[in-house]
Formats: C-alpha cells, structure tokens, sequence
C-alpha cells in the first residue's frame, strides 16, 4: 500500500491552475489516478477505495477547504459489515403449538440482504393493493401480490429496501425446489445496531408458500448463518463557510451540498471469466471513470473554485459519497450524521457521470439535470444564463437512480448534473479513463459551477415545484 499513497501524495503534490479556472488538464490528472487500475475499481469495503478517500481528502485540503468529517478532519467513517456466511439458512415456522423446519432452496430463497439471527417475527399478509402495516422490525411482511406490486408499496412508502420491517416474504413457484447449501456473501449492510438496516427479503415457494396463503403460520425465525464483519468505510466531507449577505445575514446558517460518488464495483471476481477489455485482452478491473470519478472530478474542480472565490452566501458542503454502487449506503449515513442540520440544508445538487457528451443535448460541454419538474431550479438556472437541458430521458428514471433522491426521501431538494448517453460503457470493464473527453467535462464542470455559484450566492432559493416534493409529503 506504501507506493499507492506515494503516488497519491505526488499527484496532489503536482502544480496545478493557481486560479479558479476548471481546466481539462486539472480534471484528467484526478482522472487518471482515481479511475487507474492501481485502485482496483474503488469498491466500497476496500484499501483502494479508502486510499481514494485519502487522495480526495487531501485535495480538498490543499484547496483550502475545512474539514467537515470526524473530528474535524476530512473523513466521515461511515460503519459498514460484509456479510460472512458460515453455514446454510436455516428458517423455523410456528404452524399453531407446532414448529416447522423450512428448506434453504427447497421452501425459501434469499433475494436480497442476508442476514444473520432474526425473529421470531409475526407474519402480516398484505394485500395486492396494501396498505402497508405500520412499520414495525418484529413483522415479517407476506406480499400477496407479484414481487412488483411488493415493491411499488415500499416505494411508494419511501421504503424501497424494506427499511423499518423485519422480514419482507415474495411469493414464488407453488412447487417445493431442490434444497440448497449456503448462500454467497458480498452484500454490505448499515450492521445490527442500525435499527434501520434493510431487513432480509426471501421468496417463498411450495409449502411455506401454501402455509402462508392458508395463513396458519403465525411465526417465523430466520438465520442466515451469517456473520457481520467490519469493513473500512468513508465519505469525505468538507466545507466552506457561508457569510451571508449585507440583506440576508440569515443565509449563512443555510448550506448547499455538492455531491458525487467516488466508489465503484471492484474488480470481477476469481471464480468468474474476465471479461474483455477495451484492447480485447481479460481484465478484470472496473475502473469507473465516467462513474462516477468523472462527477468526483468535477467536483473537487468545483469545490478548488469555490474556496479561491469570494465567501459564498450560504455554507457549502462537499459530499463525496461511498456506498452508492451499494445501495446508497454512504449518503444514507450522512443524512443520518449531516454536517449541517437538513432543516438547514437547502439543496442537495449532485453530478454523475459527466465524462462523455451526449449528443441529444448538443454534445461537448453541455448538461442536463434530473428530475426538471421538480423544483423551480432548472428554469431558475436558463432564466439566469446557465445553460442547462432538461434530463432527456425521463423513462430511465435517473431521478430516483442516485444519492440526490437520498436527500429527497429526507424532504430535502436534490437533483442530479450529468451528460450521460446510455453508452454501453457503463457498469463495464470498458469504463476507462481513455474514453472521456475532458475538454467537453471542463465546459460541462464550469456550467455546474455557475449554477452551483447561483445557489451559494443566494441570489436563488431553491422550492419545491407546486405539488412536488418528498413522496411522503405529496
Ligand atoms: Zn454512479
């Protein structure tokens, strides 16, 4: 590890623009050692991935911003466990005064979030069209609808892993099928102590299935003969104070969050083929540079101007996020742990995947933003002179699809930057520092910084459009 953290000191030990202007170079130097192979795709749980976190750290430090992480410092340690499986799921069943052992693979299947000892946990059926029970950790929730219609209800409750519930039960074949070992370990959770970790969601099938739908299971105890076992985990989180304007003194209790995440999916593991890469060799490396360092890029660009400027109005906050290719998991825990309180926090604006130009937008050095009906922010941006598109592909639903809707389920406005096209790049070995074009990021990464500067100064407040806002809420 020593000659990884030697590279990172000289890399940000190398000049760079003394001024406030985003360049191309500056943006590909960060490029280039985040998205190396030497980080070895930055998977959250990682050396790599906390190595990452020392570079960021120190960039931002070097940029003049303060420490918004534990103590002070840059790091905010964010409590994850990897799931270590010791043995075969084992599931217990109280059918009036009797208890019924249930089958791993013959009677039950875990679809999500193994899970070590829980129970014994009441089972609710919900119907088809809910409603939902009040949240509870001692239910085991038994959806008799499809596994759709299960988690349209979650969603729609802004609980879409289940969060607040012991147990979520998917109904599967009625046939019993073929018994199984143990399950395969590689999820990361929030850990036993976080009331609110996502509970384990199993399908039924053959004869449980039958025993819930005749509704005579009162009961159920599950052990996914698992062990949580700590793993290193941070978000980088910094700051620069707000001071207010000669009218509104107020706004500098107010803060915005500048947000991208810098972890990625690892690298493919050793039991499985190596794909091939982009000069047809195996390689087993997800670099992740269009996702997200190209967003993490940006914003350490955007940070480095902001700090060399003028006091902005209203705190700015830089949040770069691990745990997102894990489920949100690192955003989760600073909505939990903020840096500033979120009744104070009034936007969360967040940039992912900026690195290629989308020609549906007009190509290099343009941007579009999610979820453009929800607040006043993206005409309030055109209205101001900064350029930006509407999210010009609704039907993917980006909006909900990373760390800013974090934010919104909290009741807090967040929306995301991006210039993505659906390149088939994504999620693959493929997604190389090679194939951005940095010149298009620069012009991309200044609009970000205009609009960002809009809000900062204060001379925008950002709202909620009318009858938008936290689903919860509506
Ligand atoms: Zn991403």
């Amino acid at each position: 590890m020593r000659s990884f953290l030697l590279i990172a000191c000289l890399l940000v030990a190398a000049p760079s623009a003394d001024d406030a202007t985003i360049t191309a170079a500056g943006l590909e130097s960060h490029v280039r050692f985040l998205a190396s192979d030497a980080l070895q795709g930055r998977e959250t749980g990682t050396a790599e991935a906390m190595l990452a976190a020392g570079y960021l750290a120190a960039c931002l430090e070097r940029a003049g911003l303060q420490g918004a992480g534990d103590d002070g410092g840059f790091l905010q340690r964010v409590p994850l466990y990897e799931t270590v499986v010791s043995g075969t799921p084992t599931l217990v069943g109280e059918l009036g005064a009797r208890f019924q052992d249930y089958a791993h693979g013959e009677h039950f299947a875990i679809y999500r979030n193994p899970a070590s000892k829980t129970g014994p946990l009441h089972v609710v059926r919900v119907p088809e069209a809910g409603p939902l029970p009040e949240p509870d950790a001692a239910l085991a929730l038994d959806f008799e609808g499809s596994r759709g219609d299960a988690r349209e209800l979650l969603e729609a409750a802004g609980r879409g892993d289940g969060s607040g519930y012991g147990m979520i039960l998917l109904r599967g074949a009625s046939s019993d099928g073929k018994p199984r070992g143990p399950v395969r370990a590689g999820s990361l959770s929030r850990g036993e102590a976080d009331a609110t970790a996502a509970p384990v969601w199993l399908v039924v099938r053959g004869a449980l299935r039958e025993a819930l739908e005749a509704g005579q299971l009162k009961t159920l105890t599950f052990d996914g003969a698992c062990e949580l076992a700590p793993v290193p985990a941070a978000n980088v989180l910094a700051r620069i104070p707000g001071v207010g304007t000669p009218e509104h003194p107020e706004l500098a209790e107010q803060a915005v969050v500048i947000s991208a995440h810098y972890d990625h999916l690892g690298v493919v593991p050793k039991d499985r083929d190596a794909p091939r890469g982009a000069d047809g060799e195996p390689d087993r490396i997800f670099n992740g540079a269009d996702d997200d360092v190209s967003g993490v890029a940006c914003v350490l660009e955007v940070a480095r101007a902001l700090a060399a400027g003028p006091g902005p109005a209203r705190e700015v906050v830089i949040l770069l996020a691990t745990g997102e290719e894990k489920g949100l998991l690192g955003t989760d825990h600073y909505l939990d742990h903020p840096a500033v309180p979120l009744e104070r926090t009034v936007a969360n604006l967040n940039v992912e995947m900026i690195g290629r130009a989308d020609a549906s937008i007009g190509g290099a050095g343009q941007v579009w933003y999610t979820g453009p009906d929800e607040t006043n922010l993206l005409e309030a941006f055109n209205a101001a002179g900064v350029h930006v598109s509407r999210d010009p592909y609704p039907d993917q639903n980006y909006y909900k699809r990373s760390d800013n809707y974090a934010f919104v389920l909290r009741g807090v406005i967040g929306q995301t930057f991006s210039t993505y096209d659906g390149h088939a790049d994504y999620h693959s070995v493929t997604d190389e520092a090679d194939t951005l074009d940095y010149a298009h990021m620069a012009g991309a990464s200044r609009i970000v910084l205009d609009a960002v500067r809009l809000v900062t100064s204060g001379a925008l407040d950002p709202a909620w459009a009318e009858g938008k806002g936290p689903p919860e809420r509506r």
